[in-house]
């Protein structure tokens, strides 16, 4: 085991051996049981769906909140690197123990407290966000935030990537339904950013600092979440256009004359033609290769009946045809040609390189027609989908990692894309955050100033470096490293 031995050098001083192995000890002692070492627990530790795997000391497996400020305590005083982790399906290498040191493994933290006057439920952030969901649901309740991994993904991952999902369009993101946080500080001290409740102004914020903050400033144990009545009824139907100009006018359409559906997600023709490949068989008989719009409306009955008017009004005759799911096993079958061309895409070239940038609803076109240039100069595919009633499209360059060329071809379209996108007056992430994969473009989103403010406040919450270090700020190249072939759960 190469102890202290850093992927990123400046990021980490050199822990000797002895140190190491010393804390390590004090650490069992401690906490005895939580602390393993073997291969193939670390191994599992090592990677996230970025698949760049560096393998962590230990994992520690964590089954009080109090536990996470003993661990933390001891690796302050040592200098230990101490990489947070949910479910480990972050996409940009966030959940990647970079600089090695120790995996502090949250899944065990699964404990939900509803409150039933206040309707603010308090999670453990190892709490599943698609199990929190279904048994809020049986109170009549809602919570909205849901990334497609979310039968998968923690509270936890979710509060710290401040998650998007389908359902942002109407409802907003994780941050939205955030009212308070509890949690611990680099150093092992517990701290609380609000409480259980509606109305909370005291002091500065903090714990929206911590949302979205990658597990850098703080590790979140518990979170007070908002809860809302759950909708009376769904409706969902899915649309062909013959092209993408045509489905993201739609859009454009619907969302400016007032429509708020609770989803809006688009495919370009070549996501479609990906899915299509793969099952063998066109999703509409009447045309293949078609640019997809699914749309969900929720609400009163009577809200879903004048919604649905008004839509259909719209979409008639921009669309090429349409399907409408009248039972939830339909609505599933839509879903599911979202879901299955995420993955269809392997089909192109074994390695993508997934964003999810955002641009200004109106310019969604404007960077299509883009992708589509690119795909001409970089001879790469392109596939795009998203989430297109936040701007929101997750636009992938496919290659195959062996390809010395190819992989140069990727590298300089994935430049140009996100200049395009700052350009457009967009973001280079809208819910992945920076990670590892995105940080060669924070100096396009951000200023040298705006950069340094955030290193000021990381070196404020932790002097010493060692909440996840190597993530955000420190020159990283994606394309340059070697990922690993292993299943995931989300993987079909
Ligand atoms: C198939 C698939 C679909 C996806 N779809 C979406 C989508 O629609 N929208 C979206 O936003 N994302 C999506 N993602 C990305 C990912 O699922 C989300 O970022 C999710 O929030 C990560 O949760 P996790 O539990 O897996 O966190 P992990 O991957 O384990 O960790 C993510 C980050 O959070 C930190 N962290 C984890 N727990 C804590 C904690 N308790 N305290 C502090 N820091 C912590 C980690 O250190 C890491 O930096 C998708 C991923 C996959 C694989």
């Amino acid at each position: 085991m190469g102890f202290g031995l850093c992927m990123l050098a400046k990021v980490s001083q050199k822990i000797s051996e002895t140190k190491m192995k010393r804390a390590l000890a004090q650490l069992k002692r401690k906490l005895p049981g939580r602390v393993l070492t073997d291969l193939a627990s670390r191994e599992s530790a090592s990677v996230d769906n970025l698949r760049i795997s560096i393998l962590p000391h230990a994992v520690i497996r964590v089954k009080k909140g109090a536990e996470v400020g003993v661990v933390l305590k001891l690796a302050n005083q040592y200098g230990i690197p101490v990489t947070a982790r949910g479910a480990g399906s972050s996409a940009t290498g966030s959940a990647v123990p970079v600089c090695e040191g120790w995996v502090l493994d949250l899944s065990l933290l699964k404990s939900i407290k509803l409150n039933q006057y206040s309707k603010i439920v308090s999670v453990e952030p190892g709490v599943l966000t698609e199990a929190l969901q279904t048994k809020m649901a049986r109170y009549g309740l809602f919570y909205p935030p849901d990334p497609s991994s979310k039968k998968y993904s923690t509270i936890g991952g979710n509060i710290a990537c401040n998650a998007g999902g389908l359902h942002c369009v109407k409802y907003g993101v994780t941050r939205d339904y955030v009212l308070g946080l509890e949690g611990y500080l680099a150093n092992g001290a517990f701290v609380e950013w609000g409480l259980p409740l509606k109305k909370f102004v005291s002091g500065l914020n903090l714990r929206d600092l911590w949302i979205g903050s990658e597990g850098t400033l703080g590790i979140v144990t518990k979170a007070h979440l908002k809860l809302i009545p759950l909708p009376e009824k769904r409706w969902m139907g899915m649309f062909a256009f013959k092209n993408e100009r045509s489905a993201l006018a739609c859009v454009s359409r619907l969302l400016k004359a007032g429509i708020l559906p609770s989803m809006c997600e688009f495919l370009d023709r070549q996501s479609v033609d990906c899915a299509e490949r793969l099952t063998g068989r066109s999703i509409f008989k009447a045309a293949s290769s078609v640019s997809l719009l699914i749309i969900e409306l929720d609400g009163s009955s009577d809200q879903l009946r004048q919604q649905k008017k008004a839509l259909l009004e719209i979409t008639k005759p921009m669309a090429i045809d349409h399907v409408e799911a009248k039972t939830e096993k339909a609505s599933e079958a839509i879903l599911k040609v979202r879901r299955l061309c995420s993955q269809a895409m392997y089909s192109i070239a074994d390695t993508k390189l997934n964003e999810d940038v955002v641009v200004p609803i109106e310019r969604q076109y404007d960077l299509i027609r883009y992708t589509l240039e690119l795909k001409k100069e970089i001879g790469l595919a392109t596939p795009t989908f998203g989430h297109a009633g936040d701007g929101n499209l997750h636009v992938h360059i496919m290659y195959n990692r062996s390809n010395a060329d190819e992989r140069k071809r990727a590298k300089k379209g994935i430049v140009k894309l996100m200049r395009h996108v700052v350009s457009l007056g967009g973001s280079i992430t809208g819910e992945h955050g920076i990670g590892l994969a995105k940080v060669p473009f924070m100096k396009l989103q951000h200023s040298k100033e705006a950069i340094e403010a955030m290193q000021s406040v990381k070196k404020a919450l932790d002097p010493n470096g060692i909440l996840n270090p190597g993530k955000i700020f420190h020159p990283f190249e994606v394309w340059d490293h070697q990922t690993v072939d292993k299943k995931m759960p989300w993987d079909h």
